[in-house]
């Protein structure tokens, strides 16, 4: 941990609701608040459909809420256009998918360093910082290797070392074990708590296994699109 107590707040959803226009209207998230604290490794969990992926999703930029406010380091998101807030999404964030989201034709080290190549960084220091980070998620030995030549738990690691790619404040993981053994899933689940604890590096990670409980420092339990409960790791 660096000089931080770990208390300080990094991203805030404000009375934040998003509305599907589906039927009758489908409220995914309802009036929520919460807070990511600096360094922190938060678990979002609940029931399936209770709104932890839109939730995410809001967090990330990817989508807009309907009422309310996002911030990251007191940026609010409404004031960024469509390309300000995809600049945010490129810089900041980091995301991990359930189903790894790799692109097939290109290496690990070429995945690793695709986020790097949107913001036009140099050959070299792309070439160093993609090992460096395959290295750190332990696949020293596969960065040549093309997804399919990957086990799932690898190609999840892949995608980690991906979303470390541009030092984002926040990596936001949806479900990251959904498609793994519980042998990678405690894999991939430790491996978020050593990057977190050796490079205080802020999780916000998503998931209804309850096993994954075990690994937060802070959980938000979610019903109805609100939260819950929270609890202290
Ligand atoms: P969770 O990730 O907790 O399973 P979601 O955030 O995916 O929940 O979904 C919350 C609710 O919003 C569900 O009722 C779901 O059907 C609905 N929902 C999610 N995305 C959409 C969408 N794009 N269009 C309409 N309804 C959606
Ligand atoms: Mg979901």
């Amino acid at each position: 941990m660096s000089e931080t107590d770990g208390n300080d707040v990094i991203m805030t959803a404000e009375k934040v609701s998003k509305i599907f226009l589906v039927g009758a209207g489908v409220r995914a998230v309802d009036d929520l608040s919460m807070q990511v604290r600096e360094e922190e490794f938060l678990l979002v969990t609940g029931p399936s459909g209770c709104g932890k992926s839109t939730l995410l999703s809001l967090l990330g930029g990817l989508d807009r809420p309907t009422y309310g406010e996002v911030t990251l380091r007191q940026q609010k998101y409404s004031d960024l256009n469509e390309n300000g807030l995809a600049q945010l999404r490129r810089t900041e964030i980091g995301f991990v998918f359930q189903f790894f989201n790799l692109l097939n034709d290109l290496t690990a080290k070429e995945n690793v360093q695709l986020p790097m190549r949107l913001i036009g960084k140099e050959l070299d220091f792309m070439q160093e910082r993609s090992e460096m980070l395959l290295s750190q998620v332990g696949l020293q030995d596969r960065m040549d290797h093309y997804p399919f030549e990957l086990s799932g738990g690898e190609q999840q690691r892949v995608a980690v070392a991906r979303a470390l790619a541009n030092e984002p404040a926040v990596v936001l993981a949806d479900e990251p074990t959904g498609n793994l053994d519980s042998r990678n899933s405690a894999e991939v689940m430790n491996m978020f708590t050593r990057l977190n604890r050796e490079t205080g590096q802020t999780f916000v990670v998503v998931s209804h296994d309850e096993t994954a409980i075990d690994y937060a420092s802070r959980i938000l339990h979610m019903r109805d699109g609100a939260i819950e409960k929270v609890e202290e790791g």
